[in-house]
């Protein structure tokens, strides 16, 4: 990974200052970093940390916001070293659960895709001056929320949610006339070989973005790389299906931190449902946690393993309970 510095004092396009001052005090949940509008009762308890596939804390709900969070937190981004055109966004120190935002920059243009409740003046900087524009920001399910009305408001680019999980985005009462949100299912085409895929399982509308760097135009002739840039497929998974320490297998989980897995026919849909895409490669919203190569194999056979460990094997498609 390597480190890209961001300039301290960019100079902000207006509409992001605005956006980042009407929501500069609306609360912040610690644990999950979801954002909640200013009609809501900081008494209760966070909706997405009181669902089973978060949790409140032992200690107790804790509330922040993100004037708060601007205090001694600095972006860290990290260019992978392989593809430059897939950046890391993260912060220090960390925040919530760490949820680490990947920019992707294609020949058409930029996505970010998921989100973390951090967003500083120096990363929106960065991203109003990139090469190729950004053109929009894809969630991969309500764990990644965090403050994503706020970042596509200062960025001003869309904003693509699933369907199926609108009922858990809380910012839903004070959404605005210009906001754009684009509520998607099944498949939503961002750009030209970039596109958001609905797998269901963790959350209903548990989703992956898929880049086909296949479908990238040659680089001009006058700024050949200097090294081979990937042209595999890429699958970016967030926990629809979770990267393992390994990096040789993936895990298929409901619950993350409570250790609950997905249920066998989940994991098939999944699988199902990436069959058509053709990719090598898959790397998590999280640093470190790539599969470099045969990604596509290393699903099938974490399929298998993940569903033997359940009590299952797959027989001509069908699930079929293992007597041990
Ligand atoms: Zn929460
Ligand atoms: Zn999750």
């Amino acid at each position: 990974m390597i480190p890209i510095e961001l300039e301290p004092s960019p100079s902000i396009p207006l509409h992001a200052l605005e956006a980042l001052q009407s929501d500069a005090l609306l609360p912040i949940c610690k644990a999950c970093g979801t954002q909640y509008p200013a009609s809501f009762d900081i008494q209760r308890n966070c909706v997405i940390c009181e669902d089973p596939r978060q949790y409140v804390p032992a200690t107790g709900q804790e509330w922040t916001n993100m004037a708060e969070l601007g205090e001694g937190r600095k972006h860290v981004l990290l260019q992978d070293e392989e593809d430059g055109r897939v950046t890391m966004i993260g912060c220090e120190p960390g925040f919530a659960i760490n949820q680490t935002p990947i920019l992707i920059e294609t020949a058409e243009g930029s996505y970010i895709w998921d989100c973390s409740a951090f967003i500083s003046l120096p990363l929106i900087g960065h991203l109003s001056k990139l090469k190729k524009p950004l053109k929009g920001i894809a969630i991969s399910h309500p764990h990644f929320f965090s403050t994503s009305l706020t970042w596509s408001r200062a960025l001003k680019v869309p904003l693509y949610v699933c369907e199926d999980d609108k009922e858990w985005y809380q910012r839903l009462s004070d959404s605005k006339d210009d906001d754009q949100v684009i509520w998607w299912k099944d498949e939503q085409e961002l750009g030209r070989g970039v596109k958001v895929v609905q797998c269901g399982g963790h959350f209903p509308g548990s989703s992956i973005l898929y880049w086909d760097r296949l479908s990238e135009p040659p680089p001009p002739k006058d700024s050949l790389p200097t090294k081979p840039t990937p042209v595999s497929g890429i699958i970016f998974t967030a926990d629809t299906l979770m990267v393992q320490p390994t990096q040789l297998s993936f895990a298929f989980i409901w619950s993350v931190p409570n250790m609950i897995p997905l249920r066998p026919h989940s994991i098939l849909s999944i699988q199902d449902r990436l069959k058509s895409l053709s990719f090598a490669q898959a790397t998590s919203s999280w640093p470190n946690k790539w599969i470099r190569q045969d990604a596509k194999q290393i699903l099938e056979q974490s399929v298998i393993t993940f569903l033997a460990a359940e009590g299952w094997r797959i027989e001509e498609g069908k699930l079929v309970e293992l007597i041990t």
